[in-house]
Order: C-alpha cells, then structure tokens, then sequence
C-alpha cells in the first residue's frame, strides 16, 4: 500500500489466475472471440471486496479462482472502497460491516448517495450474525446479508444473483428503487 497523511491510500493486491485459462492457451486461439456474440461471452465481471481481515480476502480469492467470468479488485477500508468503487465500477461489491474507519453500512450509505455507485448491488458479508444485526443491515440497503463463516454454496449462489441483477440494472434506474 501507498499512503499519504491527509490525501489517502491506494491498496493492491497481486494474486494467481485460475488455472482454467493459461495465457498460452489464449494465445492459441486468436479467433476465439465470435464477432456476432463476442461483447456478451468476452465479458469479465468485476467484484470488489472490502475486507480488512487478510484470511477472508484469501477465501474470497480461492472461491473467485472458480469464476473464471468474474475478476476481483478488493479494498481494505471503507474510504479506499468507496474510492475504487467510483473508479472502477465494479458490478458487485461485497463488503464487510466491521471495518478500520467507517464501518461498512456508513460506506453503503456513501455509495447509495453517490450517482457514480448507487445502482452497484452490495453483499454485506459480516461476523455480526444477530437477527438484529441482519435486520439493520437489510434496511441499511444491502442486496443481501451474508454472515460469517461464509458458507461457500450460499456465497456462490449469492454473488450469481448479485452479478445476474446487476446485468439487468446496468446502471440506471435501479437508485430510484433502491431509495
Ligand atoms: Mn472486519
């Protein structure tokens, strides 16, 4: 990470790609891209994480590996999250609730008010498992409530309906009805 006082901070991180699809066997296949229906296969998805817990993150990462469609950007704050969501528009944003700085329902708030992100479906995924607590979250305007440990079925059926409904809302609308 880079940080400056006052300015901000910009995260990365670096990670493996699937194994699924080797840079050789795309170069193999100059022509794999049809033309008529290429913009809608060639589509890569993007998620953002927020997550100031490292072994999440590692978790997210491996199930991701799964989906090859899907390209995960993460983020370890509310702030920086709010910032790579504005730049990156990223389809899906999963976002943790306890977080260094704001906590994630004051950062859904933010991006909820901001034109640039308010259409962006956002997955809680948080320790706080108390009926009360995914019942705030849910009137927060969270697209779902995910609670840790995160069970990889409901994870990976979730993050499907998050991408499918952020396809059909591509970015207009869906903040009026959200609101
Ligand atoms: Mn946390």
């Amino acid at each position: 990470m880079e940080s400056t006082v006052g300015k901000g901070s910009v995260f990365w991180i670096e990670m493996n790609l699937t194994a699924e699809r080797q840079p050789f066997a795309d170069a193999a296949e100059p022509t794999a891209v049809a033309p008529a229906q290429g913009q809608a296969d060639a589509q890569l998805l993007t998620l953002l994480y927020v997550e100031d817990n490292p072994a999440n993150l590692m978790l997210v990462e491996d199930l991701i590996a799964r989906r090859p469609d899907v390209r995960l950007l993460s983020a370890r704050d509310g702030n920086s999250g709010i910032e790579i969501a504005r730049s990156s528009q990223p389809d899906v944003i999963l976002m943790d609730i306890n977080l260094p700085g704001i906590s994630g329902i004051k950062a859904l708030k933010i991006l909820r008010e901001d034109r640039a992100t308010a259409h962006i479906p956002v997955v809680a995924l948080s320790a706080n498992a108390m009926p009360h607590d995914i019942e705030r979250g849910l009137e927060a305007g969270f697209f779902r409530y995910l609670t840790k440990p995160i069970k990889i079925n409901e994870f990976m059926d979730t993050l499907d309906e998050a991408l499918k409904y952020s396809q059909t809302n591509t970015g207009h609308a869906a903040k009026e009805e959200q609101a």
